[in-house]
């Protein structure tokens, strides 16, 4: 088995050099695809990455931070593999979460938080010998790294788990010829997996290789698993042997598992034989752009290059991050990527690098990554928007705090009140004045500053609007909580517990059974009334929500606490906004099927007459896309699918898949409303809101318009039930109003007779306050479009409307726009000739007027949609 390595001898001698041995595998590029088809060779399935957000149904983690975690439920037996062995290199990110090196980067020569995972993984097949024999193989032959300088460690047991060192691991080892001396037993903290406190689990057994004494630390017990860089480990295997109960015994699992990983730039760099990851051939471009752009050379001093690292590694990060559709923002995995901007923005200014420059970075990790991750240049756009804008956000305030930063740091320590302000005034995160403060050997008051955010924290919940706050106190008051009844029940009879008379007509309620649902989840608040025995009415205003308990505010008087009173939601109100909500469900499950796991709610207004629902993703959606979306609603609906709500704790929610909201703060128990049953559930979601009882109540569901609401998020608007029918309705009068409207444009301009222009498709969408109209028409000539264009306008303004006919085998296409879009930087002439490219045509005209012709009427529909997404597009 060992063999290829070049004779080398003394040991002591022989280091890997950058012009060392003849490779087969030596840049990034041939390190991937090399250890990819090597696994392939060895009866593996290739599978691309996947996005570095985590499954819906992994809520463990904020990104993906292993090779694994995209296949976990084919590890934990929840659904069979599609092949025993697998092959990938999938895309992690390590921030924000237990596996956090974002803080090491920079400041070690081996961690980037965003990195690729080489892995190979066996399902039931092979287990820890044929893992060893492999990773030797690969270790050895096509990497060619010395079998004298690597060590392997193990897995030494463990009293609490009743294991003893793992011989078969040891045994592996000494087989492919690696001596007793070099293989280390790790405790339980370093060489043992487990995804959760029980289930699967098992030993890990690491490659190292000895990068030689002159990179040591010189200690005596320098070995293995120490923190200095002469040992540098490159792969790990998990072997999953284990089920771990509760009690914390252990019972051999009925299929065993492998899961390996090989950290890609760790790879290279070895490999390339240089002294950190990122002057490896896969950071090239971007330290080049740095020291280029900034005047500031790696290595010039230590501020340097730590900057340098910094900016290579968030830059790509971002880039990565973006691309799957995360935006900035406070919480989660966007609260993170403000974080990875903020901190290249701010090491950035250091080296004197002027805002903006994240777009220019991004375009250099473009260039870097677009061979190995077309995707990503094909978000380039959005890529920049969304940085350009966080940029520009942060580094207006930056410069100023840092003023303030060097003037508070020239007084000593840094007080807790001195961090708040940075952090309140300036953005600040926390971690980056402890940064900053370290640099020049400054404390800071952490506890200080946490005690003032705290207090803040406070303030802003009681400082809302002043009805929240009487609301607040008048529920509090009440001795006891008021039941929401309203999931079973729309019409109680009950009794007011507490009355608090505003005398302005209006009084706050606290009824013991309340059917009304105060605003949450999305969900509005209901409507309605209570009314007592003598017929006495009072409509409710609002409804507050304070944990499990309510208050209300109602309009009307003679009312006293303790009145018998009837409370009713019409039924009108209520089953609406209940078929909204559970499409809202059924929306964001049709979005991740044809859209791809990338998109999470970002918001939602559940309402009676129509919902709004929120979501991460990139661009506009196609028209296909969106009918495609529609359809799959409706599909489920027409199956009429049961829904059910139940309780449970959250770790079994979890472990069901139930979507959460990121950010979101649940309880122990939680509301997991389920559409479809057991095995077979269509989706779960937690959710405390009101829902139909099967889905064929929802009745149809038609898509309003879809937008965007702010970069890299956009907004699907919808209706049901009876809403839906009656745009449905309008929809085919206006088609039909449509087609009298060309016919007479026709006769308008000259008599044709033969079969008449015929509308063969319409779509509408709104962009602001502006309507895009897009129209297909067939035998409809030049002139009869721009008659009917000039119709579309008037009956639209403000809008933007692309015709397009075939006739006699030509194309016709028609550009017009609102004056006041011409003023916001569209042009006619520029949208007509982009989609008659499509057409095998060109065109010309004014900035509000356009026409084109084309010969290739095949192309039509793509050339219509191709216009259509420019104004979009442009009308953001
Ligand atoms: P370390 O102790 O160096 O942080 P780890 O124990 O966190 O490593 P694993 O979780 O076992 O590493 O990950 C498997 C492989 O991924 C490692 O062997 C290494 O090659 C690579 N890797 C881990 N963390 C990083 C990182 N921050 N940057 C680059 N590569 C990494
Ligand atoms: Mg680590």
């Amino acid at each position: 088995m060992v063999g290829g390595a070049p004779p080398c001898a003394p040991p002591a001698a022989c280091r890997l050099r950058a012009s060392g041995y003849d490779r087969a595998v030596k840049t990034t590029a041939e390190l991937r695809e090399g250890f990819l088809s090597f696994f392939e060779e060895r009866g593996h399935v290739r599978r691309p990455s996947g996005s570095v957000i985590p499954p819906a149904d992994d809520p463990t983690t904020l990104f993906v931070v292993a090779g694994m975690q995209p296949m976990k439920r084919w590890f934990l037996g929840v659904e069979d593999p599609p092949a025993p062995r697998i092959t990938t290199a999938q895309k992690v990110m390590r921030a924000g979460g237990k596996q956090n090196d974002l803080d090491d980067v920079g400041r070690t020569a081996r961690h980037a938080s965003f990195f690729e995972m080489l892995g190979n993984f066996s399902f039931g097949d092979y287990f820890k010998d044929g893992a060893i024999d492999l990773a030797w193989e690969f270790t050895t032959e096509r990497l060619r790294f010395p079998p004298e300088q690597l060590w392997a460690t193990v897995f030494a047991g463990d009293p609490e788990l009743g294991l003893g060192e793992d011989e078969v691991a040891v045994n592996g080892w000494l087989r492919v010829g690696i001596p007793r001396e070099r293989i280390v037993g790790l405790p339980r903290s370093e060489n043992f997996w487990q995804a959760a406190d029980t289930g699967p689990c098992g030993p890990c057994s690491e490659l190292y290789l000895d990068r030689g004494v002159e990179r040591g630390c010189d200690r005596p017990e320098c070995a293995p698993g120490c923190d200095c860089d002469r040992f540098l480990e490159f792969w790990n295997l998990v072997f999953m042997e284990y089920d771990l109960a509760e009690d914390g015994t252990l019972t051999p699992l009925p299929r065993q598992n492998i899961d390996t990983g090989l950290g890609l730039e760790r790879g290279a760099m070895l490999l390339q034989g240089v002294d950190s990851l990122f002057e490896t051939d896969g950071y090239r471009l971007i330290m080049d752009w740095v020291a280029r752009e900034s005047g500031v050379g790696y290595g010039d001093s230590e501020q340097a290059t730590k900057a340098h690292r910094v900016l290579a590694d968030h830059g790509r990060a971002m880039t990565f991050l973006v691309a799957d559709g995360i935006v900035p923002g406070n919480e989660g995995r966007a609260y993170v990527l403000r974080r990875v901007v903020r901190r290249a923005v701010q090491h950035g200014q250091r080296i004197g690098l002027e805002s903006p420059f994240l777009g220019r970075l991004a375009d250099v990790v473009v260039e870097q990554v677009r061979e190995a991750y077309p995707e990503v240049e094909a978000a380039r756009d959005t890529i920049h928007d969304v940085l350009g804008a966080e940029e520009e956000r942060f580094a207006r305030t930056l410069s100023r705090g840092m003023r303030l930063f060097e003037e508070l740091a020239g007084g000593g320590n840094v007080s807790g009140e001195d961090a708040f302000r940075l952090h309140d005034t300036y953005g600040f995160p926390l971690e980056l004045t402890v940064e900053l403060a370290e640099e020049r050997g400054l404390a800071v008051d952490v506890d200080g500053f946490r005690a003032l955010m705290e207090e803040q924290r406070v303030r802003s919940r009681t400082a809302g609007p002043t009805e929240d706050l009487r609301a607040a106190e008048f529920a509090r008051g009440a001795s006891f909580r008021a039941e929401f009844v309203g999931f079973e029940k729309t019409d109680v009879r009950t009794q007011i517990g507490a009355l608090e008379d505003r005398r302005d007509g209006t009084f706050l309620a606290k009824l013991r059974e309340s059917p009304f649902y105060a605003a949450g989840g999305g969900q509005v608040s209901d409507q309605g009334w209570i009314e007592t025995e003598d017929g006495t009415r009072a409509e409710l205003r609002a409804a507050y929500r304070f944990g499990d308990d309510q208050a209300l505010l109602f309009e009307g008087t003679g009312f006293a606490e303790g009145d018998r009173v009837r409370a009713v939601v019409p039924w009108r109100v209520r089953f609406p906004t209940m078929a909204n909500h559970t499409a809202t469900h059924l929306l964001h499950k049709a979005l991740q099927e044809v859209l791809g796991d990338h998109v999470r709610q970002a918001g939602s207004a559940v309402r009676p007459d129509k919902l709004r629902f929120d979501f991460t993703h990139g661009h506009a959606l196609s028209p296909e896309e969106r009918e495609r979306i529609e359809e799959l609603v409706n599909e489920r609906i027409f199956e009429n699918l049961p829904v059910h709500a139940f309780e449970t704790p959250i770790d079994e929610a979890r472990r069901l898949g139930a979507m959460a909201l990121f950010g979101e703060k649940y309880g122990e128990i939680v509301r997991v409303v389920e559409i479809g049953s057991g095995d077979e559930a269509y989706s779960r979601e937690l959710c405390g809101g009101t829902h139909v009882r099967s889905t064929a109540e929802i009745g149809p569901f038609a898509i309003l318009s879809e937008g965007s609401v702010g970069s890299g998020v956009r907004r699907i608007e919808a209706v049901t039930s009876g809403e839906a029918f009656a745009l449905l309705r309008s929809r085919a009068h206006e088609a039909d109003e449509l087609r009298a409207a060309l016919a007479q444009a026709r006769k308008e301009t000259k008599a044709r007779p033969v079969t008449g222009p015929e509308v063969v498709e319409e779509r509408r969408n709104r962009a602001g306050d502006v309507e895009v109209i897009v129209v297909e028409a067939r035998g409809a000539g030049a002139d009869d479009l721009l008659a009917l264009s000039d119709r579309l306008m008037q009956a639209h303004a403000p809008a933007a409307v692309v015709l397009g006919a075939r006739e006699d085998g030509r194309v016709h296409l028609v550009v017009n726009l609102d004056r006041s879009l011409t003023e916001r930087g569209l042009d006619a002439v520029a949208v007509v000739r982009e989609a008659a490219s499509l057409v095998g045509g060109g065109g010309g005209g004014r900035p509000t007027m356009a026409r084109a012709g084309g010969k290739d009427p095949e192309k039509l529909p793509e050339a219509l949609a191709v216009a259509e997404r420019a104004l979009l597009d442009a009308l953001g």
